[in-house]
């Protein structure tokens, strides 16, 4: 054990040498739109609470009356005894809010990804996959047997090119897979072109829709509204984890013999114990707020348009965009640098942003990701823009 742990504290240190050591901030508050840290009280621009449900009363009140009547835990898998009259019911009401057949629930979105490839795809297929797609979904495809294909981000002649790829390898099935919103720049995948190229193909799509599902497109079902290809995606994955209440908990919504067979095979559902019924019925209600409510939606989307304008304004270069991911860009050599330096220097002023710099983004590409929300003010807002002024005339 001796030689091991020399080896990690050699490892570990390498990672502090390269400014990659993530220490984590605790906070002492519920998550929120303003919290507190051990350290300093903070408006907190870095959730992924884009509706604001997460400490929604509504919400935490659904989850606090099932701990009455619904108990803890399940203690046991779905198929065993893990699975309540609600668990049924919420898979029901993601599969119509998505506009699919039906809905399988899983621990997280990272398992459904690593759990959907493998029971759909083996070695006769293919799945072309953009290079930038989530983590978990490279984990998923890297378990199944399938041919791997990969594109350039959001490049549909790329993405041909691949297709072409896979059809000259004789592919039985062939699927494109593509994050709705890419995470680290706040783009929509192009899921009208990449709808046609699969039709024309005779591939199937897949949209993990984590950060787009509960507030994207008119009714927020997601970026397949938001591009309007509703009954043009065959599997959609997502996450209870961001903007629908944000506890726990992922989903695959699909047709219904897909979802049947993922019951009867994905190895992270039937060998992960169900989600606790607490927030099964928080994230319930979380749904149907989403689902009734235009209103926060609306605030959402008037947060962010004012954030963009004005930091536009005060000189900030902002990737373009609508969605509320919004990154304040540090380009140059010593961006990385600067971009946490402001970081810092805005937490000292009361606003909790992060800074991305190489390799979660490409070299030169250092941003600080602001997340906006439906449960920030106006004065938020505007705070926020205030607080990265100030930082940047005291960083330089
Ligand atoms: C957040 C995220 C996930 C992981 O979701 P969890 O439910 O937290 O595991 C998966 N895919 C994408 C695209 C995400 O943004």
């Amino acid at each position: 054990m001796y030689a091991v742990k020399q080896a990690l504290v050699e490892e570990l240190e390498q990672i502090r040498a390269d400014g990659l050591y993530k220490v984590e901030r605790e906070l002492t508050t519920p998550q929120s739109s303003h919290v507190s840290t051990t350290q300093a009280e903070a408006l907190n621009f870095c959730a992924n609470n884009y509706l604001g449900l997460a400490d929604h009363p509504d919400v935490v009140a659904a989850a606090r009356e099932a701990l009455d009547r619904w108990g803890f835990g399940m203690a046991s898998v779905r198929f065993i005894c893990g699975t309540q009259t609600q668990h049924r019911e919420l898979e029901r009401a993601i599969a119509d809010f998505s506009g699919t057949e039906e809905a399988i629930l899983f621990s997280s979105c990272f398992d459904a990804n690593g759990g959907v490839f493998e029971v759909l795809f083996t070695a006769e297929d293919a799945i072309i996959s953009d290079e930038l797609n989530h983590a978990s979904i490279i984990d998923g495809i890297r378990l199944s047997k399938a041919r791997r294909f990969r594109y350039r981000n959001r490049d549909l002649a790329d993405l041909r090119r691949q297709l072409e790829a896979a059809r000259d390898a004789g592919a039985r099935r062939t699927v494109v897979v593509t994050d709705g919103v890419f995470s680290m720049d706040g783009y929509y995948a192009p899921l009208e072109e990449i709808c046609d190229l699969a039709e024309e193909f005779g591939a199937m799509v897949f949209v993990d829709d984590s950060h787009a599902v509960g507030f994207v497109g008119e009714h927020g079902r997601g970026t397949h509204e938001h591009c309007g290809v509703l009954d043009r995606v065959d599997i959609i994955t997502g996450t209870l984890g961001k903007a629908l209440g944000g506890a726990s908990g992922g989903y695959v919504a699909a047709h219904a013999e897909i979802v049947d067979l993922l019951r009867q095979r994905a190895r992270p559902y039937l060998f992960s114990n169900a989600v606790a019924p607490s927030v099964v019925a928080g994230s319930l209600k979380a749904l149907e707020i989403a689902r009734e409510a235009a209103e926060p939606r609306e605030r959402l989307r008037t947060n962010t348009a004012l954030f963009r304008r004005l930091m536009a304004q005060a000189g900030f270069e902002v990737l373009e965009g609508t969605h509320p991911i919004t990154p304040v860009m540090f380009p140059g050599d010593d961006g990385a640098r600067r971009a946490s330096q402001v970081a810092d220097a805005m937490l000292a002023r009361g606003v909790y942003v992060i800074a991305f710099s190489y390799p979660v983004v490409p070299k030169g590409k250092a941003r600080i990701r602001v997340q906006l929300s439906a449960a920030h003010s106006e004065e938020d807002v505007r705070a926020c823009v205030a607080a990265f002024v100030a930082a940047r005339d005291e960083v330089g």
